[in-house]
């Protein structure tokens, strides 16, 4: 059992995602001109590709295998749950913009460090 009251918490600190100045060239392109071929996403989900696609811009058609890679690895039983991760560490990114999700599971390994030695000190004063 190792007795280190040291609770740091490593987080990975990658710089925080670059905030965007100006919309994805695509975006911007696609709120001024035709698109001439849909997205890879909506390509490979055989829909129609609106203005303004949201995927458009992160699987451009020139990129297939993004959306091909990204939609084979996830099944669809854990889709669901793959979104609600993303909403909650969207949210987190707003509490917090420099830690998001990473600085409340920090937070929370502090305190279970902390539950801990004190279940340990109480062990040891009741035995
Ligand atoms: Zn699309």
């Amino acid at each position: 059992m190792g007795s280190s009251s040291d609770t740091a918490c490593t987080v990975a600190t990658a710089p925080p995602s670059p905030t965007p100045t100006s919309p994805p060239p695509q975006l911007a392109a696609t709120t001024t001109t035709v698109v001439l071929s849909p997205c890879a996403a909506c390509k490979i989900l055989r829909r129609r590709c609106v203005d303004r696609c949201v995927l458009a811009p992160y699987f451009p058609p020139t990129e297939p295998h993004k959306f091909t890679t990204a939609h084979r690895e996830l099944p669809e039983e854990q889709r669901a749950d793959a979104v609600s991760s993303m909403v909650y560490e969207a949210n987190a990114r707003i509490r917090d913009p420099v830690y998001g999700c990473a600085g409340a599971i920090c937070q929370l390994q502090k305190q279970w460090h902390g539950a801990k030695e004190f279940n340990s000190k109480l062990n040891h004063v009741l035995n």
